[in-house]
């Protein structure tokens, strides 16, 4: 269950458990708490997003590999890679470059548009 934060509305109308902020595990579908449950002022939800995590490498670390495979002439690991992302994350600037790569690798491209060996 995701872990919720909450800091008083009003400083002032805090309690010692509130007046730092605090935390509290609850369901994702209870409704956010409204009040400390200790003094019973008023405290409001702080969004964070430790029940949010992102899979996979961040967005920005896989076109740096990329790019840096692109530096370097390894245009079939590139490709794979930018492929592979755009697979991932449905992101037609990757395919577009990950077809580019597979051109500069020197692969044949008619081969690899169609899907059956017939
Ligand atoms: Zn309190």
């Amino acid at each position: 269950m995701p872990t919720y934060a909450y800091r008083p509305v009003d400083p002032r109308k805090s309690c010692d458990h509130c007046r730092q902020g605090f935390e509290t595990i609850q369901r994702m579908s209870e409704p956010p708490l409204t009040q400390c449950p200790k003094c019973e002022n008023s405290v409001s939800r702080i969004l964070f997003p430790p029940a949010v995590v992102i899979k996979g490498s961040p967005i920005g670390e896989t076109d740096r590999k990329i790019k840096d495979y692109e530096r370097e002439g390894k245009w079939s690991h590139a490709a794979e890679l930018a492929d592979k992302e755009a697979e991932k994350t449905k992101r037609e600037d990757l395919r577009v470059r990950a077809l580019e790569d597979y051109k500069k690798a020197g692969y044949n491209f008619d081969k690899y548009d169609k899907k059956d060996d017939a």
